[in-house]
């Protein structure tokens, strides 16, 4: 069995209790991180704890724990789960005001903290990076704080659910024509030497992942365009991808059911898979 964090304590998963009036439970009030295990170390994690911050204060809700306690809880689940290969989800919520109220409670009430680890071999060496994902589009109705990391995932999650009902893998969002990101994923197509994906706003998730692709990207001298991009341009790409903390780099092969070039990964994003892969490894903690 798992042994969870809950506030301050390590317990066994079963033993870890949350109240029914927790306002993550009743208003998804709540922000989350999920970071990556590889070789039992943790990749990122700074990027991590950065956003988390940035969530929070989004949110005005304090960070209830210090970064060496972040990270001190972290590697005790790493450890305590002899997670090799997976992921730590960390998720924190304005807690238990004792009733279902809108207005945020009074200072006094001490968030909910809750870490878990999922054990995930096969991450790193994932054979669907030799294939690729394939992707339909739908339009993309969610709130207009996407920035904010919150735990609110209906519909990333119906959005998967519709991906699955078609047969493929994910959906990419899209509003007034362009792509905004994956379900749960940042969104990129490639031409010619060009790196095309959406820049920062609060209509995307500020993604790590993405940070660290495309700093690695410019480094390898490939040409990165921070816009929009409609979906007829991404079917008429050479290569597209998505990226997040457990999926890397990702490629994808299909969009609405046009192949991709040949209908195989493209060159560059196996290159920046495995360049993301080689450096992060080597500054995990
Ligand atoms: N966009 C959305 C909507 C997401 O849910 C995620 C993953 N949480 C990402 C992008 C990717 O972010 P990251 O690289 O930080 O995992």
């Amino acid at each position: 069995m798992r042994t969870v964090y809950l506030n301050g304590d390590y317990l066994p998963e079963t033993e870890a209790k949350v109240s029914i009036f927790d306002r993550g439970f009743v208003m998804a009030d709540g922000v989350y991180e999920v970071t990556s295990v590889l070789g039992g170390k943790l990749i990122d994690f700074g990027g991590h704890l950065t956003r988390l911050q940035r969530s929070l204060d989004a949110l005005e809700m304090k960070n209830p724990l210090s970064a060496e306690e972040w990270l001190e809880v972290h590697r005790q689940l790493v450890a305590r789960n002899a997670v090799e290969e997976g992921m730590v989800y960390l998720q924190v919520t304005r807690g238990n005001p004792g009733d279902r109220d809108f207005a945020y409670p009074a200072d006094d009430v001490a968030p909910t903290v809750v870490l878990f680890t999922q054990a995930k071999s096969g991450l790193a060496d994932n054979p669907v990076a030799k294939t690729g994902i394939k992707i339909i589009t739908v339009p993309d109705i969610r709130w207009g704080r996407r920035d904010i990391k919150t735990v609110q995932l209906l519909y990333p999650s119906m959005g998967k659910m519709m991906a699955k009902k078609a047969g493929v893998d994910d959906a990419w969002l899209v509003e007034d024509g362009f792509v905004t990101e994956g379900t749960s994923n940042n969104a990129y197509i490639v031409k010619g030497n060009k790196i095309i994906t959406r820049a920062l706003s609060s209509d995307i998730l500020h993604g790590i992942t993405r940070a660290a692709v495309l700093r690695f990207a410019r480094e390898a001298q490939m040409e990165v365009e921070e816009r929009n991009f409609t979906v007829d341009e991404a079917k008429a790409a050479d290569e597209a991808f998505i990226t997040s903390a457990s999926a890397f780099v990702m490629p994808v092969v299909e969009i609405d059911g046009a192949a991709l070039g040949n209908g195989k990964p493209g060159p560059l994003t196996a290159r920046l898979r495995e360049i993301y892969l080689d450096e992060m490894r080597k500054a995990a903690v």
